[in-house]
């Protein structure tokens, strides 16, 4: 079977619809907290297990022998995510799953975010479990999903400087994962995953001018400020602190970086950004 933790968030969601256009229902397992959430799924006819990170005796016997695992990484950012992975890594293990596919960061991230990544991936490898690791870039929908602010006052706010940003949608990452699941030879691979392009919060500033026809300009802001502005929003201190970081490694072009295994491992180029705004701005 091929089973795919964290199916009922948005990537996990991009992942078993893309999966359902290349195998049965019936091989597709999705692990999920809450039933109700995957009712869609189930009526589909996908397998659905039910079990979480934070309960080790939830994945006793849910893998078997043979199966493709991907462990899409938690959102938990204060439960320790390291040792809820490991949990889902430790039950591979027992099972004797043929690959497990892990949802990290990039290579080059330093900003605090990638911790809980690097430690999951270095239990991944003393596991000797076959592994992929997919190292997921940033996401369009970071920003997509956030344009109320941007459209209210005219302006994108960032503490990115002028550093490049290589995001793609969540459904193209979601095809890279689906293609290392459904085809062979992937064993003990780490992918690089990116966007084709790499653009800057200027020329993000100004395609969104462009397409709402309204005078959008870039203001960028120190960390320290960006980090307030966050928690002015109501995001808690971590999360604003820890998103602060990644803006820092965006000026430090750490998420700037194109291999081109997203897009070869998708068969397709990714998505632009002009693109996932003017569907955005469609609503
Ligand atoms: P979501 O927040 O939409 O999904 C997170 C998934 O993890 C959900 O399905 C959630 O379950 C599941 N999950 C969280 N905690 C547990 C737990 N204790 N036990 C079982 N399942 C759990 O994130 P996305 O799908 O958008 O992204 C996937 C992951 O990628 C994120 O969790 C995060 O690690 C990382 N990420 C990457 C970003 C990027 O730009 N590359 C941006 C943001 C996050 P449930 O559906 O029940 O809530």
């Amino acid at each position: 079977s091929i089973v795919v933790t964290g199916a009922t968030g948005h990537l996990g969601r991009h992942v078993v619809e893309q999966l359902l256009d290349k195998v049965p229902a019936d091989q597709v397992t999705a692990v999920v907290r809450d039933a109700g959430k995957a009712a869609d799924l189930a009526e589909r006819g996908v397998r659905i297990a039910l079990a979480d990170y934070n309960v080790p005796a939830t994945f006793d016997g849910l893998f078997s022998a043979g199966d493709k695992v991907l462990l899409i990484s938690g959102n938990e950012f204060d439960k320790g995510r390291a040792a809820q992975h490991k949990v889902v890594i430790d039950a591979a293990k027992a099972a004797g799953v043929a690959l497990l596919a892990y949802t990290s960061a990039p290579g080059s991230l330093t900003a605090a975010l990638a911790d809980d990544h690097r430690a999951t991936e270095d239990v991944i490898l003393e596991s000797g479990v076959p592994y992929v690791l997919l190292r997921n870039g940033w996401y369009h929908e970071n920003y997509t999903e956030n344009l109320a602010p941007v459209l209210e006052h005219n302006a994108v706010v960032a503490a990115a400087g002028e550093g490049r940003l290589a995001s793609a949608s969540r459904a193209d990452f979601a095809a890279a994962a689906v293609a290392v699941l459904t085809g062979e030879g992937h064993e003990n691979r780490t992918y690089e995953l990116s966007g084709d392009e790499a653009w800057s919060f200027a020329e993000y500033a100004a395609e969104l001018s462009r397409q709402t026809g309204r005078e959008i300009t870039y203001n960028p802001v120190s960390v320290e400020t960006y980090q307030g502005i966050l928690t002015g929003a109501g995001l808690p201190e971590p999360l604003a602190a820890v998103l602060a970081g990644v803006d820092a490694s965006i000026e430090r072009g750490e998420l700037a970086g194109r291999t081109g295994d997203l897009s070869r491992l998708a068969g397709r180029p990714t998505t632009p950004l002009s693109e996932a705004l003017a569907a955005a701005l469609k609503g």
